[in-house]
């Protein structure tokens, strides 16, 4: 599966093999720009410094090493632990712990495992961690599949699958299976906690102004190098334009998205967001979802739901719970059909976009 990144940041990342440190004008705020590698995907970060925020010692180098190192820690520590391709992470042991013991977790992993399990409760479903082996059956986990599962295999998968099978007790830090082979699948909230993690780390070591960007999910700190909200650009699916520019600040959105990662099998489009309802990928015409909260964990998990929902039940949910939403659906012709809820309109509108 080759992701594609459907979220750009304006203006346009160059992929820079090292971070460099540029200050084109006198009274332009030094800035940083990283770029690297985590998680099968690529990160961005782009740290403003040296404008009397505090924390930046000026453009020595050192900082700009640990900035990178600072990154890297949070990247790192969330790879390790939550990863489903590494053998030895916390999340793959706890998947092989076939037992009713419960099992002690990091607070990291305690933190996404609390939130996966909000956003299950709060979206009736839609989003549900447990769909792990579903995800493996349809081609999209560690291994390929050779062909989509039979309606015989679906039934007996399905019964492994649901939150309601794992137990969180905040007070000792673990989680517990109610079913003895229910797995947890991190992939659509993990990159968005990582982004928060980096996001917050960079504040507290004095940095409020910054972008970061882990495969599409994005979170902005403060006001950018011409003092104005991030600029971040919803990528047209299928295509090298924008749809839309969104201004961000102290705010994360995060992408879902059909045509990233899909196979086409018979003529279908084969997605890689599974509707835990029915066992299988959505079929609906939803090309993509952005969700913009404070949290970059929250908007990525609630973007995955809002797809699984589909363009009229997610859209009236995200009307309903005042979530800012906007949503790509394909029309016959080939083009897009564009909605916004009242909450994504707002963000445009306050910021006199459009
Ligand atoms: P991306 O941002 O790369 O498009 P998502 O954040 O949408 O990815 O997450 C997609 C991944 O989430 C899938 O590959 C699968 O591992 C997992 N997943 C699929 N369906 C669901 C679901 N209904 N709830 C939670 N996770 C899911
Ligand atoms: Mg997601």
């Amino acid at each position: 599966m080759s992701p594609q990144l459907i979220v750009r940041v304006l203006p346009s990342i160059v992929a820079l093999a090292v971070a460099t440190a540029c200050a084109s004008r006198p009274s332009d705020p030094l800035s940083y720009e990283l770029v690297g590698s985590t998680m099968g995907t690529r990160y961005v970060v782009k740290v403003i410094v040296g404008d009397g925020a505090g924390g930046a010692d000026g453009d020595d180098g050192g900082s700009e090493a640990a900035l990178r190192e600072l990154i890297e820690t949070e990247l790192e520590l969330v790879d390790r632990l939550m990863s489903t391709y590494r053998e030895d992470s916390e999340l793959s042991r706890f998947n092989r712990h076939a037992d009713v013991t419960p099992f002690v977790v990091s607070d990291a992993t305690f933190e996404v495992l609390a939130e996966a399990e909000r956003i299950s409760t709060w979206t009736d479903g839609a989003f549900d961690i447990t769909v792990g082996p579903l995800v493996e059956a349809w081609g999209f986990g560690a291994a390929p599949a050779a062909q989509p599962p039979s309606d015989d295999e679906l039934e007996g998968l399905r019964q492994r699958i649901g939150f309601a099978t794992l137990r969180l007790d905040a007070a000792a830090l673990t989680v517990r299976k109610t079913e003895l082979r229910v797995e947890g699948d991190l992939s659509a909230i993990a990159k968005g906690y990582a982004v928060d993690r980096v996001a917050e780390a960079l504040e507290a070591a004095g940095f409020p102004r910054y972008m970061v960007e882990v495969g599409g999910e994005v979170r902005a700190g403060g006001l950018n190098a011409e003092a104005a909200p991030w600029r971040i650009a919803i990528e047209q699916p299928d295509a090298a334009s924008f749809q839309s520019i969104v201004p961000l600040t102290d705010a994360a959105m995060a992408t879902s998205g059909d045509y990233r990662s899909f196979y086409e099998w018979e003529g279908r489009r084969i997605s890689h967001t599974i509707d835990p309802r029915t066992g299988r990928p959505v079929e609906h015409a939803l090309a993509s979802v952005t969700v913009v909260s404070g949290r970059c964990v929250t908007a990525d998990a609630l973007a995955t739901a809002l797809s699984v929902l589909g363009p009229d039940e997610g859209y009236r949910f995200a009307v309903a719970n005042d979530v800012a939403a906007l949503m790509l659906t394909r029309r016959a012709d080939g083009g897009f059909e564009e909605q916004s809820t009242p909450a994504f309109q707002r963000l445009l509108d306050d910021a006199g976009v459009r």
